[in-house]
């Protein structure tokens, strides 16, 4: 270990930046020149590698992001550009990003195409990373450029999260250092309903955190949707917990718990004399229960969805390009 830290004088890594692309033209030429700045100077530096490179994976896009990424690549060897098949959303292809690029590189920092992450952070990554550490999480300080909604539903679903028993980062997006070593343990986690935020605390290691202040959207628009962020925080909860599953038992157990003391009150009624009112009674349990049993059966349809999934390993992405095997 002591002579850790002189090896890395001698020798400084190999960095690449790793970042999904889906329809960010309008981004593109933006993201291109802050990155290319960051790595000259971590480069002049001696913090990495000069072989260090930008990878772009292009996740199907409709517009001219992978002709801007084609044209970055010949006029600058420091870019570099994969090709997806076809959209397979952000996790997809920042996963086949960091598979592909850990083959070239030592270390791989992920980050998304809008610059919302600073840059700077990654100084702090590679500090770290000098200390030892394989993983590295970027994680924001604060939330204040983010809409007050997008915030508060944020912070609901990380205290959800932490409920379910699921390890995660708080405030930690896909902004993050990842060594050779550490990718190579995540490629073995082989599942197809892909949560990185919460695979990758499972992978172990070393890790740390830095923060840093996450700014606004530069130019283009938010590929998150609300439906999308929707679907995305299901996923990571029925990915990661089977909490819901045993929430459900407690539930139905409970209500059997609750229609017996009914039970129980409307004999006593009944032999006093009194007569039950059993319209009310019968249409309200029959809702009540309906429409629990519907909830129940949805929840677990979700989880029998995640295992047809799963059987069939189909594969997560294909790469349909990598500028890295062609000859310019
Ligand atoms: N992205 C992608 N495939 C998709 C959707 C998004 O590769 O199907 C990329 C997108 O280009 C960006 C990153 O994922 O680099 C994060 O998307 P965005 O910034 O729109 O999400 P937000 O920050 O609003 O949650
Ligand atoms: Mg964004």
């Amino acid at each position: 270990m002591t002579n850790k830290e002189d090896d890395k004088m001698a020798k400084a890594e190999t960095m690449y930046i790793v970042i999904p692309c889906y329809n960010e033209e309008e981004m593109l030429p933006i993201t291109a020149r802050a990155l290319i700045g960051k790595l000259d100077m971590l480069i002049a530096e001696e913090k990495i590698s000069p072989d260090s490179k930008v990878m772009f994976v292009d996740d199907g896009s409709k517009d001219k992001t992978w002709n801007l990424i084609e044209r970055f690549h010949r006029s600058c060897e420091m870019f570099t550009g994969l090709k997806l098949s076809k959209n397979r959303g952000h996790q997809n292809a920042l996963l086949a990003g960091l598979i592909t690029a850990k083959d070239y590189a030592d270390i791989v920092v992920s980050m998304d195409a809008d610059l919302q992450d600073d840059v700077n952070a990654i100084d702090g990554f590679l500090e770290k990373r000098a200390q030892g550490c394989e993983i590295v999480y970027g994680a924001r300080s604060s939330r204040e450029t983010d809409t007050a909604f997008k915030r508060g539903t944020a912070q609901a679903y990380y205290k959800i999260l932490s409920h379910m028993g699921v390890d995660i980062t708080y405030n930690h997006a896909d902004y993050r250092l990842m060594s050779k070593k550490a990718i190579e343990a995540l490629e073995q986690f082989d599942e197809v309903n892909l949560f990185l935020r919460g695979i990758v605390p499972m992978v172990g290691y070393k890790s740390d955190i830095v923060t840093y202040e996450r700014a606004e959207r530069q130019a283009g628009e938010s590929k998150y949707p609300l439906k999308k962020m929707l679907a995305f925080a299901i996923e990571g909860i029925t990915s990661l917990s089977v909490k819901p599953i045993r929430l459900i038992t407690t539930l139905g157990f409970l209500i059997f718990v609750i229609s017996i003391i009914m039970l129980i009150y409307f004999l006593v009624i009944y032999f006093m004399g009194k007569t039950v009112a059993g319209w009310t009674t019968t249409v309200v349990s029959v809702w009540a229960l309906g429409g629990l049993q519907l909830l129940a059966i949805g929840v677990i349809g979700e989880y029998i969805g995640k295992i047809y999934l799963e059987t069939k390993s189909r594969p997560k992405y294909i790469i349909e390009t990598n500028l890295e095997n062609e000859e310019y």
